[in-house]
């Protein structure tokens, strides 16, 4: 068998760009020598992310986000994307879309949107030759945070421009509660989901809030994913809404959704720091989400990795036998060893997230 594909349902690549000037056909190590005693190194931590890492870990498609923060929850004080209203909302969104844009015209034989069946198809043969060791990397556009969406009317140009995948929250929105807000889906979350559907856009519950994410399960006829979160019952005691608990994970599978593992250490072994550090955190936390997700399911066939790498945190932050995205690949000797097949491994990599895909894209624009 080939060595598998990986599929990585979330990085917050625009953002990066657009806020410390992060250019992504680097290699990690190149930013990072670049980056030596900036902010961005302060306050994002050393990049995990480039296109040379990309290809020796067989990353070929990458969730990749269109973020902001509302002012009220600004990151700090060199944060320049955050919003104080929807218009301003909107500038942001559009303007990393455009980033997206420029850097898949400026770099075609690097980095792809995907907006379309045969987008995804051409990405997955390109990664099938065997003549070349260089291949496109297939960007999925994903808003995370919807207020850049002012009314649902404007959905269509969204769409139109890429955007597949939508996540109603970070922190609350006018749609619902979210991250450290709590709060169900509001009159305008229900009219923004009936919007959605009429595109089959994949539905985004990360950062939701419980009674929400519970609401969108019960009324979303369309795919429904988590692009990034983790189970909640193997985090206890951090009393954060932020991860998945069973009833979320159990409403997911009965929809048949997917779950991307973070990998961000304070999401995988809550106090590492204080616990030893880095070297407390192994790949052995990433798979047990793993694993977690699996016994629920009965199979490998719904969970894969949401890395969320750069999105807040860097090579300081995450397990020991990560130095870049390239290493994730090393859960898979860890997943053989708990006895999953290649099969079930391949499924894990890319396989699952091939399915909502397949789901979310339609077959013609
Ligand atoms: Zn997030």
């Amino acid at each position: 068998m080939t060595d598998p594909i990986l599929i990585d349902s979330h990085e917050d690549l625009a953002w990066n760009m657009l806020t410390f000037g992060r250019n992504y056909t680097l290699a990690a190590t190149e930013t990072r020598r670049m980056e030596e005693g900036s902010n961005a190194q302060q306050v994002n931590g050393d990049t995990l992310l480039g296109w040379p890492d990309y290809q020796h870990g067989r990353v070929a498609v990458i969730f990749s986000t269109l973020f902001a923060a509302p002012v009220r929850r600004k990151l700090g004080d060199w944060d320049r994307q955050s919003y104080a209203d929807l218009d301003e909302a909107h500038m942001h969104y559009s303007a990393q879309l455009d980033a997206y844009q420029h850097l898949v015209e400026q770099h075609p034989a690097m980095f792809r949107k995907i907006e379309k069946r045969s987008d995804l198809q051409a990405i997955l043969e390109h990664w099938q030759r065997s003549d070349t060791e260089e291949h496109p990397v297939g960007l999925v556009v994903l808003m995370e945070g919807a207020e850049g969406v002012r009314q649902p009317a404007e959905l269509e140009e969204w769409y139109r421009r890429g955007v597949r995948i939508i996540g109603p929250a970070w922190a609350g929105t006018r749609f619902c509660g979210g991250t450290g807000e709590p709060g169900g889906l509001t009159k305008d979350g229900y009219d923004l989901l009936e919007g959605m559907a009429e595109f089959s856009l994949a539905l985004d519950l990360s950062h939701m809030d419980e009674l929400a994410a519970i609401q969108a399960l019960d009324t979303y006829p369309g795919p429904i994913i988590a692009s990034h979160a983790n189970a909640l019952a193997l985090l206890k005691n951090t009393g954060s809404h932020r991860h998945l608990p069973n009833q979320v994970i159990e409403g997911l599978l009965n929809r048949g959704g997917t779950i991307g593992i973070v990998l961000a250490n304070n999401f995988l072994r809550p106090g590492w720091k204080e616990a030893g550090g880095r070297s407390g955190v192994t790949l052995d936390y990433v798979v047990a989400q793993i694993d977690y997700i699996c016994q629920l399911a009965g199979n490998a066939f719904h969970v894969g990795i949401g890395s969320d790498f750069d999105g807040g945190f860097g090579l300081q932050s995450v397990p020991m036998e990560i130095d870049t995205i390239a290493d994730v690949r090393k859960i898979i000797p860890i997943l053989s060893q708990k006895g999953y097949t290649e099969a079930d491994i391949a499924a894990i990599l890319g396989g699952n997230w091939l399915t909502q895909l397949n789901k979310a894209l339609p077959e013609v624009l």
